[in-house]
């Protein structure tokens, strides 16, 4: 293999990616023909499709760039693609099917050969068309229970899990969200912040100049650094979900790393919440809206009564230390686990409304109006989420909270 070309790193371009999965794994027919395209859309990688021309069969290739590919001057490790693929591969065996399948990581080239995930959509992009996903809830609180307290020291032998701490440590990907969900929001250090004109002042009063705001967010920075309890996705917005009516598959988990497990959880509401303030303004009022809103209020409120259920049972099944299993120690660290997702859901608005990386949910809202009223929503319940972090307890606790804070600005009776 040493004379090959792929021996030595260098970026592909789509006319390599047949070639290279030809001769790195035994997928395709040796005699048909394969077709290759870039289909990447992320900030980061570079992802080909190779394909049969018959469609039969189909593969991913993922490979890690020396430098971002929105900027050529912002290198990143590419031991990111390592990262990934053994949290991808940990992932699938605690929570089977709910990842793509990785066939091989090649560390020569920094590519990661994995199933294609064909006949599903992004989620982000399918809850803007305002599709419904009955199974969503269920599907991810099984991802989040398994993923999270599976490889937490609950549950795993304690030198094994040092061990997982040690090889996720992943500083660089760790620092971009250090820099823009815990701290560039709240003070604009960068000058990268992107702020809504019409809510500049709104902006200024209740985030930049809120100093109460700023002391909960450094305690749950130093949380996000310091609390290596269980593996992390890192990045699990409706982004990194690909969704169809029966199956769910989370993906691009580059962000990983041991960290809390609010945080994966947070991610996921927060995301919800955005679909739910593209579906009320840009739909057009009436029945359909109506069962889009529901929709998403039950699925907030469902991933995390969902959680708490299957926590529970996850703990009774799995969690052996003695310790561990002292009276209240479940109720107590289910608690704590709670008060960070309330924590990360405020986080993960306010840096999607004000920071550099926005959402499309509430960026392609035309009417200029119910964009700022959306973004005030949202800000408010992002504050109380954070501020107030304790009280949030049950899937009702969460949803009110927004439910209160849309029916002032956007003005809207919740739909229950
Ligand atoms: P990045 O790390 O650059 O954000 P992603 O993993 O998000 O890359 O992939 C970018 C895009 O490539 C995804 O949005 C998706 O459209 C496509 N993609 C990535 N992995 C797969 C896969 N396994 N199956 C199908 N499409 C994929
Ligand atoms: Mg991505």
């Amino acid at each position: 293999m040493g004379d090959s070309r792929f021996s030595e790193y260098f970026l592909m371009k789509a006319e390599d990616a047949g070639e290279y999965v030809r001769e790195k794994i035994d997928f395709f027919r040796k005699d048909e023909e394969l077709f290759c395209e870039e289909i990447g859309d992320g900030n980061v990688n570079y992802v080909f499709r190779v394909r049969s021309g018959d469609d039969a069969r189909s593969i991913i290739v993922k490979q890690a760039g020396k430098a971002t590919r929105i900027d050529k001057n912002w290198f990143l490790s590419t031991d990111r693609g390592r990262i990934e693929t053994d949290i991808l591969r940990i992932q699938d065996s605690l929570a089977p099917g709910l990842v793509p399948r990785v066939y091989l990581y090649d560390p020569a080239m920094c590519a990661i050969l994995m199933e294609d995930m064909v006949g599903y959509t992004m989620m982000r992009t399918a809850l803007m068309e305002h599709r419904r996903f009955p199974l969503f809830a269920e599907h991810i609180s099984t991802f989040l229970v398994n993923s999270l307290l599976l490889t937490s020291d609950v549950a795993m032998e304690h030198k094994k899990k040092k061990e997982r701490v040690k090889s996720f440590v992943n500083p660089e990907l760790c620092e971009i969200s250090e820099q823009l969900v815990y701290t560039e929001p709240y003070n604009n250090e960068k000058d990268r912040n992107l702020v809504f004109a019409p809510n500049e002042d709104f902006v200024r009063e209740n985030i930049y100049e809120n100093k109460p705001l700023h002391l909960a967010v450094a305690k749950l920075k130093f949380d996000f650094m310091n609390n290596a309890q269980c593996l992390i996705h890192g990045d699990l917005h409706t982004g990194s979900i690909f969704i169809n009516d029966t199956h769910t598959f989370v993906f691009d988990p580059e962000f990983a790393f041991y960290g809390p497990a609010g945080y994966d959880v947070g991610n996921v509401i927060a995301n919800l919440l955005f679909a739910w303030c593209n579906a009320h303004a840009t739909m057009e009022d009436g029945a359909d809206r109506d069962a889009q809103k529901q929709w998403l209020e039950s699925a907030v409120a469902d991933v995390i009564d969902l959680f708490i259920l299957k926590y529970h049972n996850a703990f009774r099944e799995h969690v052996d230390d003695s310790m561990a299993k002292v009276e209240g120690f479940e109720d107590w660290y289910l608690s704590a686990l709670l008060e960070s997702t309330a924590g990360v859901t405020g986080l993960e608005i306010n840096r999607r409304v004000v920071g550099m990386a926005q959402v499309k949910d509430i960026t392609t809202i035309p009417d200029g109006s119910k964009r700022v009223a959306a973004e005030r929503a949202l800000i408010t319940a992002a504050n109380r989420y954070i501020l107030e972090a304790p009280r949030f307890r049950t899937g009702a606790d969460f949803l009110e909270n927004f439910l209160n804070a849309a029916n002032v600005y956007m003005g809207e009776t919740p739909c229950r």
